[in-house]
């Protein structure tokens, strides 16, 4: 606990130890959801959180109304930091602020406000809430107060519209928060609150952003990929182990299935299906994954097609997808720009890897010319001379599973 100094202001020195302790204070998104599903949102987000920062300490978790605090023994401000950097990343939050926890009185309030602005340069601006009303000062009062403290300290101008700094005091029931900037969070919802899904990633730039916006909307997803194996080195399962790894910053915990591909794509391909045989292969994929979804518990399957992107995901091929399947099919890319995509790909952190070059495992296939409007009818054909059913059921049985969990060094 901290100790609640309530030495008088006069006492106070420039740059005087501050008396709190350094925590990360959490503003949560979404905080519409009301009653019991605020009471489940916030559990989850705890929960999601105490586990993403388990390698670096053993925090507590305050829940409080639209923030938590999280707080751990002993903290200096370097691990703190390393807190709030990893907490942003945790699905459900919108800010992680390194805060000061003071004493609730105005001279912790200023010393902490020195620290936090210490070495000051440009202009700056104080902003006060107090979800505790009883504080002895309005908010207005405290911005004042604190600002003239600093300008006096640090010979800074203050300026309310666009300053340089902002320093921010927020006035809590036991404590008092100030923190200057923050990491923004991914927003969303706490992953596992949606429920569970299975996410067909290759070696692309689409499906690892297809599985972060699905993780963000609280589905904690896990992973299948297709390999040409034998007929292609094992390069596509180092990139999907890869992507995995980083897209696990996002859950933790994620499980990553390779199914050996390249026979049942040579059967495809033998089979005479010709303009059909990409269809007819992510057909197959699909089959595959909804019989490993259902072993897992999962209630659908994810993919990274946006519509007209590439031959195959024209609206007549995406029907024919969801012909081959029951279970759902999300595609929360449909309506996006390659450039979007791109750029989204580019902040969760796997468009480098995923364009390093690899053997992917459609290319083998490509036909000079692709159907773009795949007769479902014709696609059954095909499928009833390869006994689709039998083999989809042979690839989910000879998945390997491998666990690549975020921060690991070394490869698959
Ligand atoms: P991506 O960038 O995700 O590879 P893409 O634009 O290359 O997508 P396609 O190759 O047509 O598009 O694949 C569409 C979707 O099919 C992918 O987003 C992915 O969900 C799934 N998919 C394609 N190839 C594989 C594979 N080898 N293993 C698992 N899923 C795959
Ligand atoms: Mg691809």
């Amino acid at each position: 606990m901290t100790t609640l100094d309530t030495a008088p202001a006069d006492a106070v020195r420039e740059n005087a130890p501050v008396d709190g302790e350094p925590c990360v204070l959490i503003k949560l998104g979404e905080v519409v959801l009301k009653g019991k599903n605020r009471e489940l949102f916030e559990r989850r987000l705890a929960d999601n959180v105490r586990a993403a920062v388990r390698p670096i300490a053993r925090v507590d978790v305050i829940r409080r109304h639209g923030v938590f605090i999280v707080r751990t023994k002993d903290a200096d401000v370097a691990t703190v930091d390393r807190l709030a950097a990893r907490i942003s990343d945790v699905m459900g939050i919108v800010w992680a602020h390194r805060a000061w926890r003071v004493g609730k009185d105005v001279a912790s309030v200023e010393r902490a406000a020195l620290e936090l602005m210490d070495g000051l340069t440009g202009s700056f601006a104080v902003r006060s809430r107090r979800r505790d009303k009883r504080f002895p000062m309005t908010s207005t009062e405290l911005d004042r107060h604190v600002g003239g403290r600093i300008a006096d300290a640090y010979g800074q101008p203050v300026r309310l519209k666009n300053p340089d700094h902002t320093l921010s005091i927020e006035v809590d029931r036991d404590e008092v928060f100030v923190f200057s900037g923050g990491l923004p969070g991914q927003g969303g919802l706490p992953v596992g609150m949606s429920g569970r899904a299975l996410v067909l990633m290759s070696g692309g730039i689409d499906s690892p952003v297809a599985a972060y916006r699905m993780m963000r909307r609280g589905l904690r997803v896990d992973y299948l990929h297709f390999s040409g194996m034998p007929f292609t080195g094992p390069e596509s399962i180092y990139k999907a182990y890869a992507l995995v790894r980083e897209l696990d910053k996002f859950q933790g915990g994620s499980r990553l299935f390779v199914v050996p591909f390249g026979k049942a794509q040579q059967q495809i391909k033998s089979s005479g299906a010709d303009r059909l045989a990409v269809i007819a292969q992510r057909r197959l994929m699909l089959r595959t994954g909804e019989l490993l979804a259902r072993r897992l518990g999962g209630g659908a399957l994810i993919t990274g097609d946006a519509l007209g992107q590439v031959s195959s995901q024209t609206l007549a091929n995406i029907t024919a997808l969801d012909d081959a399947v029951e279970l759902p099919i999300l595609r929360p890319l449909v309506g996006m720009d390659k450039i979007e995509i791109i750029e989204q790909a580019r902040r969760v952190r796997t468009l480098e890897i995923s364009e390093l070059p690899d053997e992917d495992c459609c290319t083998m296939l490509a036909p000079r010319r692709a159907e773009t409007r795949a007769k479902i009818d014709d696609l059954r054909q095909i499928e009833k001379r390869l006994d689709v059913g039998e083999l989809a059921e042979q690839l989910a049985a000879s998945v390997q599973e491998h666990r690549p969990v975020y921060g690991d060094a070394g490869a698959a």
